[in-house]
């Protein structure tokens, strides 16, 4: 076990919160978790479940005092509270966060940053469709990527340290800039949230098959999108009110491939398909051999009784 900081702050104690409290916790990373939520019950269940050492009424008081303060809210929220903990932090203390954009954060998070304050925004390519102090767990970030975007001028010793410290959660760390990141989350994570978004709407409209088809047959793929389309609604919110421009880009690209399909099937060209679906297939095949899922036949689900 190595010690990474004396006393780290989580602002947010939700699935990302909690789990990084889990792997701190585990892998004895810390001395001291210091925390803040916006609710009293999430506050009250944080402590109930040993999630935080000290729990604060305010996310200033959180920070207090921390060598790492990380941010684990929505992305709409970071602007209000960088402003409240600016005065309170620490010369030398590491500020970062977990958010799904990184352009937006740097613009809302970076004015309220003291000189001596090192931010080094980061994003975790790890989650699940669940939400809440109780859904965390330590193995989230086992073999998962998390991405560092920090500004030009970064304290090198800075960032190798909160490389170190998601290593030792058990990430992959990459470097890069935040629009190279807002880009490659649009088509890998943010398009696909809308997709899943809008199909399952679209299903839900259908009212003559909704009520008992729609679920009863859900395991012909259906199933797989409602489980994307479960994750918290603020947290999506915010990741398209602050990704507008990837996700416009990547949307229209999507929207003439989908014509392009639609083409394909309206003049009954076989082989069109054939070969875009055959490309999808060497996608996931991809995917699998860098670990990045099960090749277990659906998911690893395993036969159920039907
Ligand atoms: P979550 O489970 O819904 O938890 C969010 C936490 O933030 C809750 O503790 C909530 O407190 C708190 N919060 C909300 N507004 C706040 C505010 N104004 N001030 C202080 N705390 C506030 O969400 P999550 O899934 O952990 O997501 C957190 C962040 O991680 C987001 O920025 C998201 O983009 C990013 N992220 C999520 C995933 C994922 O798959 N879920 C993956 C990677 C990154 P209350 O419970 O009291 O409301």
């Amino acid at each position: 076990m190595t010690l990474y900081f004396e006393r780290v702050a989580l602002i947010g104690l939700g699935l990302i919160g909690s789990s990084l409290s889990r792997v701190m916790q585990r892998e004895g990373l810390t001395k001291h978790i210091a925390g803040y939520a916006r609710s009293a019950a999430t506050c009250d269940r944080a402590v109930e479940i040993g999630l935080v050492d000290s729990i604060h009424g305010t996310a200033a008081d959180a920070v207090r005092n921390a060598d790492l303060v990380i941010l684990c809210s929505p992305v709409g929220s970071y602007g209000a509270i960088a402003k409240e903990i600016g005065p309170a932090l620490n010369p030398g203390a590491i500020v970062t966060d977990v958010g799904s954009v990184k352009g937006a954060v740097v613009r809302d998070v970076c004015p309220f940053m003291p000189d001596g304050v090192h931010f080094i925004p980061g994003h975790p390519i790890a989650g699940t469709e669940q939400s809440g102090p109780d859904s965390g767990f330590a193995e989230l970030f086992a073999n998962r990527w998390c991405i560092l975007t920090p500004p030009p001028g970064s304290d090198p010793q800075a960032v190798a340290k909160l490389e170190a410290f998601w290593q030792a959660c058990g990430s992959h760390v990459d470097v890069m800039t935040p629009e190279h990141h807002d880009l490659v989350l649009a088509i890998t994570s943010h398009l696909p949230h809308l997709i899943a978004y809008n199909i399952v709407s679209t299903a839900a409209d259908l009212e003559e098959v909704t009520n008992s088809e729609v679920i009863k047959y859900s395991a012909g793929g259906f199933r797989d999108f409602t489980r994307i389309a479960a994750s918290d609604p603020t947290m999506w919110r915010d990741v398209f009110l602050n990704n507008k421009d990837a996700v416009l880009e990547m949307l229209g690209r999507f929207s003439e491939d989908l014509s392009a399909l639609q083409r394909a099937i309206r003049w009954g060209d076989g082989d069109a398909l054939f070969s875009l679906f055959s490309r999808s297939r060497e996608i996931r095949r991809g995917i699998i051999a860098a670990g990045q899922d099960t090749a277990s036949p659906d998911f690893g689900r395993g036969a159920r009784k039907t």
